[in-house]
C-alpha cells in the first residue's frame, strides 16, 4: 500500500488522530505589547463588506485587518536583523514546515517560576530519555501557558518589572541554532522569547540565533499536553505573504491514536 493510501486509511479508521494546536483568531486574541516608544502591530479585525444585503444580495464577505505576528503564527528569518538576508515567509519550503515534533514539558518548573528559562541541560536531559532532537523537526516547549490563551492580561503577565512569561536562555538558543538540525522551535507564549528577553544578552536570543540560522519560530500554540514527547508529526501552514516577516498559521499535529 502506498504511504498516501495508508494515511487515508488511518484517517478514515481513526487510527491517526489530528490535534489542532492553533488559537482562534479574533479581535480578542492576545497579542504582543511592545513598551514605549515602539509602535505595535494592529490586532486582528474583521470588516464587513457585504452580508446578504444590498452590498451583496447572495453573499457575505469581509476584509481582514491584522498584523503579521498575531495569534498562533510563524516567525520567518527576515523578522529579525540577524536573518535579514534570509527567507521571507513565502520562501520557506513546505518540506521545512512539516516534520517530527519533540515535546519538552517544563510546565512544573514554570508553575513555580513564570520567568523560567530553558537551558541546554534541560534539552540534553530530554535527549538522554528520548533520543536526539529530530532533523527537520520542531522542538515544542510545553509550559502550561496555553491555559491563559483567552485572557490577555494573564497571557502577557505584565507588571512594573516587565512581562513575566517563560522562555529560553541565550546559551540554549545558540545551541539549538548551531548544534541541531531542527526546522524550528514552538512555544505556547505570545513570542518565542521570554517576556523579559530584552534584558538577555543578546536581547531576544531565540529570535537572534534561530532566525539568524534559517530556523523558524511558532508561537501561541495550544494542546501540547495532548502530544507525546516523540512520535507526532507537526504541520505548520502559514500564508505565503510575499515579503512577509511572519504570518498567522494553522498548526496541526498528527499522531497515532
Ligand atoms: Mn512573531
Amino acid at each position: 500500500m502506498s504511504l498516501t493510501t495508508s494515511l487515508a486509511t488511518a484517517l478514515a479508521e481513526g487510527s491517526l488522530k489530528i490535534v489542532d494546536l492553533t488559537n482562534t483568531l479574533s479581535a480578542e486574541t492576545p497579542t504582543l505589547r511592545l513598551p514605549e516608544p515602539f509602535p505595535n502591530l494592529i490586532d486582528f479585525r474583521l470588516e464587513e463588506v457585504a452580508a446578504y444585503n444590498e452590498s451583496g444580495p447572495f453573499w457575505k464577505h469581509h476584509n481582514i485587518h491584522t498584523g503579521e505576528h498575531i495569534g498562533t503564527h510563524i516567525d520567518a528569518p527576515v523578522h529579525w536583523a540577524s536573518g535579514k538576508e534570509g527567507k521571507d515567509v513565502s520562501q520557506i519550503e513546505p518540506e521545512r514546515l512539516i516534520g517530527p515534533a519533540a515535546v519538552l514539558d517544563v510546565s512544573a518548573a514554570v508553575a513555580q517560576n513564570a520567568d523560567f528559562l530553558l537551558e541546554v541541560e534541560h534539552v540534553k536531559a530530554w535527549e538522554a530519555e528520548h533520543g536526539p532532537l529530530p532533523a527537520n523537526g520542531w522542538l515544542l516547549l510545553r509550559t502550561g501557558w496555553d491555559k491563559y490563551a483567552d485572557d490577555k492580561e494573564a497571557f502577557l503577565n505584565a507588571d512594573e518589572s516587565g512581562s513575566h512569561t517563560p522562555g529560553i536562555s541565550s546559551a540554549c538558543a545558540k545551541w539549538l541554532a548551531e548544534e541541531t538540525e531542527l526546522s524550528g522551535y514552538g512555544v505556547e507564549t505570545v513570542g518565542i522569547d521570554q517576556g523579559n528577553a530584552a534584558e538577555l544578552d543578546p536581547p531576544f536570543p531565540a529570535h537572534y540565533f534561530l532566525l539568524g540560522s534559517d530556523k523558524y519560530g511558532i508561537t501561541s500554540l495550544q494542546n501540547l499536553d495532548k502530544l507525546p514527547a516523540t512520535g507526532a508529526i507537526l504541520v505548520v501552514a502559514p500564508l505565503p505573504i510575499v515579503g512577509g516577516t511572519g504570518s498567522p498559521a494553522r498548526v496541526y499535529a498528527l499522531l497515532d491514536s
